[in-house]
């Protein structure tokens, strides 16, 4: 499934800008099937809150690429 990496960039995009209707769709189809999405999504909220309660602090951009 290669899809999880466009997912993942979605989710991740979903952040900083609003995401069409056609991408929401792929999203809301594949997170029910994929546990390991669903576990990114709640990961990036976790750091969203944690980047928003620390403003000022300039966060890494680590995107863990390690297949
Ligand atoms: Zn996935």
């Amino acid at each position: 499934m290669g899809k999880c990496k466009n997912i993942t960039r979605l989710l991740s995009d979903a952040l900083d800008r609003p995401l069409k209707t056609g991408e929401w769709v792929a999203i809301r189809l594949h997170l029910p099937t994929c546990s390991g999405c669903r576990n990114y999504r709640k990961q990036i909220r976790l750091l969203r809150v944690a980047a928003r309660s620390m403003s000022g602090i300039a966060t890494p951009d680590s995107t863990g690429s390690d297949d």
